[in-house]
């Protein structure tokens, strides 16, 4: 670096710190899956209101992730607001309402779980997690920490989406239907539905499905009984499994399994709940034997979690 881009840096930097300090914005993790539905409006002065962060929508339970490494620094309550806080060198980010489960002094990677979401935060749509950054007793538009692309809306969008995803989830006919849905295999959820950081490829996306974790040659069962309408393979699913079960509350049920060895079944074949249809493997896009199970409602795909 020249002595003159040194030079313009330190003369710049008192004031990039009012609007984006940091060397590593846009570095960041979105700390859930959510859009931006409400932005930064800090006050004009301390003791007025404003927003001093943004909310992203979420869903309660939802895992909230730290937005860049650092060192948790605060876990409590702050008016009777669950607050989880990770220090980054000279600024902080702060994660609410959420359930903690870190502790101060543990170190956080971007990207790693840090809580869960609990209700609290209203926010158009349903709840929000309010994420916060500071640097010092100044509060910063936390928007400029990740690639919100595609993600951060304008507001007037965000409420017409996040109306929509509310009105969708309302015409869902099973908001929850434990059981209707057999566990395809023993194992529990290793990484569930929502957005996720990649495993393979270390990109913030869509997890599509439910991870089950199970050892290679497991059997595989038929969630519900139904037809095969697809047995196929490709790169990224590896052996891949489509049954459908027909109609459910007026909408189209279908489940996907993906990263088999093998399966016994063939496309137009009736199957029963139960009944073995392959075996666990790690074929496609996979680190290790599991079952990816994906539920897909009325053509859209849902969190499986949902019906198991
Ligand atoms: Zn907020
Ligand atoms: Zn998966």
């Amino acid at each position: 670096m020249t002595s003159f881009r040194v030079l313009l840096i330190v003369l710049l930097t008192p004031l990039l710190c009012l609007t984006a300090p940091a060397a590593h914005a846009a570095d960041g993790v979105p700390p859930v899956g959510g859009p931006v539905v409400r932005g930064f409006d800090p006050p004009a002065e301390r003791w007025q209101a404003g927003h001093r962060g943004i909310d992203l929508l979420a869903t309660p339970g939802a895992a909230v992730f730290a937005v860049l490494p650092g060192t948790v620094s605060f876990v409590g309550s702050v008016g009777g607001t669950p607050v989880v806080t990770v220090s980054h060198g000279d600024t902080r980010t702060t994660y609410e309402p959420v359930a903690a489960e870190v502790v101060v002094g543990q170190e956080l990677s971007a990207g790693e779980q840090l809580g869960t979401l609990v209700t609290g935060h209203p926010c158009p749509g349903g709840t929000c997690l309010h994420l916060g950054w500071l640097q010092g007793t100044t509060y910063l538009d936390p928007s400029s920490l990740f690639d919100t692309g595609g993600i951060r809306l304008l507001p007037a969008e965000a409420v017409t989406i996040a109306r929509r995803l509310a009105a969708a989830r309302a015409a869902m006919p099973t908001a929850g239907s434990p059981g209707l849905l057999l566990r395809p295999v023993p194992g529990q959820i290793g990484s569930g539905f929502g957005m996720r950081m990649h495993p393979i490829f270390h990109v913030w996306r869509m997890h599509s499905g439910v991870d089950l974790g199970s050892p290679c040659g497991t059997p595989i069962r038929a969630a519900a009984d139904g037809v095969v309408i697809g047995v196929s393979y490709d790169s990224a699913s590896g052996h891949r499994l489509t049954i459908d079960h027909g109609r459910l509350g007026g909408s189209e049920l279908a489940t996907i399994y993906l990263h088999a060895r093998s399966y016994s079944v063939h496309v137009g074949q009736r199957v029963r709940r139960g009944q073995v249809v392959g075996q666990v493997g790690s074929t496609g896009w996979s680190t290790g034997c599991h079952l990816h199970f994906s539920v897909r409602l009325g053509g859209r795909l849902v969190d499986p979690a949902r019906f198991l």
